[in-house]
């Protein structure tokens, strides 16, 4: 068995990975699917097979507790923008041409060239949205009856969604229970509505390698990440020693860092109490690494699968990589070679909603692209590229209308 295995999990059901429940009785979610639920739905899969004793076993505790990692399950579209990224303050204009600047590539501005709008650093926002619900239903209370006149709102992601994540090292063994395959899983956290899921793993897929040029790495968080210093208190730096064992080559200095504080939580599930919050950086904080020399593509692979920091077993540290997305001013040339034949748009159009849900099937379109004349086919094929749905649909509506 590998050590990493690639996981994609398809919504049968609308799952809550619940964010704390709010005072007015209104619960959020998390628009991805956190590794820590990924782990407690896999757990909780093993107990129902084999029986609460089997928590107790070293290959449990090995497999759950060990030093793997459970990363989160994403869309391409739930994934954050890098905190090194300048964005549009406002929406940006048909002129425009760039739409991230990266200061980790050394891209800085502060105004977009083309419309003039001031630019601002991202939050870590989603990169777009992914489709979900609201149900309201009776509040529930301890025993499990409807509180009077309490109305909860859950906000939950959509059946249908399909979603992506990596385990690597022993982690992997968690998707074998018994020697058998784990094909569905509850998904959701604790106080939330769990929702089936169908699970499908891949365990010869490699992992896309962290992004790098010349010496350096470029580290982006996917997940919150916790890092500590020599005396164990909370940092806001990968490890360069930690960093340096995986590369297999000396990492030497953090040259750029553009980072978030954040706060760990979570429930206990053993203890049925909340756990202590402990300082973490956030979701699509980034670093640049110097190494003393370039790393090898099959470690930064091994990177990417495996992430950085400590308690990775619970989703943190899971690191990602990106590609800028391009402005409209971009795209038009190849809309309006597009536009040559009539019809595709509405074929086109049949994609929308499956991009939104991650459950995209291209075949047809790349084996028709084959078939076109050359320059078309490869608009369409660079057509078929883009992953922001809202913008998908923008140029649609520009290659119908102008
Ligand atoms: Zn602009």
């Amino acid at each position: 068995m590998n050590e990493h295995a690639r996981v994609t999990v398809l919504l049968d059901e609308t799952v809550a990975t619940g964010k704390n429940a709010q005072s007015d009785h209104r619960q959020d979610t998390h628009e991805h699917i956190p590794g820590s639920v990924l782990r407690g739905a896999i757990a909780a899969d093993w107990i129902r097979r084999n029986g609460q004793g089997v928590t107790t076993t070293p290959d449990f505790t090995e497999v759950f507790e060990g030093r793997g990692s459970f990363g989160p399950l994403h869309t391409p579209a739930s994934l954050p923008i890098p905190l090194s990224v300048r964005v549009h303050k406002y929406e940006p204009t048909r002129k425009c041409h760039q739409l991230w600047w990266d200061a980790a590539f050394g891209d800085d501005a502060e105004r977009c060239p083309r419309c003039e709008g001031p630019l601002e650093r991202s939050k870590g926002q989603a990169r777009g949205g992914i489709p979900t619900t609201t149900r309201t239903t009776a509040a529930l209370t301890a025993d499990g009856e409807a509180e009077d006149s309490a109305l909860f709102s859950q906000r939950a992601l959509d059946q249908g969604v399909r979603l992506h994540g990596w385990l690597h090292g022993a982690a992997v063994r968690a998707l074998n229970p018994d020697g058998t395959p784990i094909t569905s899983l509850l998904l959701g956290s604790r106080r939330s509505v769990r929702g089936k899921a169908s699970v499908e793993v891949d365990h010869t897929v490699s992992p896309e390698p962290v992004e790098a040029t010349g010496n350096d790495v470029v580290l982006r968080l996917a997940a919150p990440a916790v890092f500590v210093d020599d005396f164990g208190l909370p940092s806001s730096t990968p490890d360069l020693r930690e960093l340096s064992e995986v590369l297999g080559v000396e990492a030497s200095e953090v040259r750029g860092s553009w980072t978030r504080w954040d706060e760990t939580g979570g429930w206990h599930a053993a203890s049925g109490l909340p756990k202590p919050t402990e300082r973490c950086v956030a979701a699509g904080s980034t670093y640049r690494v110097r190494c003393a020399e370039p790393p090898a593509e099959n470690a930064l692979r091994t990177l990417m699968a495996r992430g950085v920091g400590l308690r990775r077993r619970e989703g943190f540290g899971a690191l990602f990589r990106t590609e800028p997305p391009l402005g409209f001013a971009a795209w038009t040339s190849v809309a309006a070679s597009l536009r040559q034949l009539p019809g595709l748009t509405t074929r086109l159009r049949e994609r929308l909603d499956p991009l939104r849900r991650g459950t995209v099937d291209d075949e047809s379109y790349y084996r028709a692209s084959h078939k076109m004349p050359p320059d078309v086919g490869e608009a369409l094929r660079t057509i078929l590229g883009i992953t922001d749905a809202d913008f998908y649909e923008q140029l649609l509506d520009y290659m119908e209308h102008g």
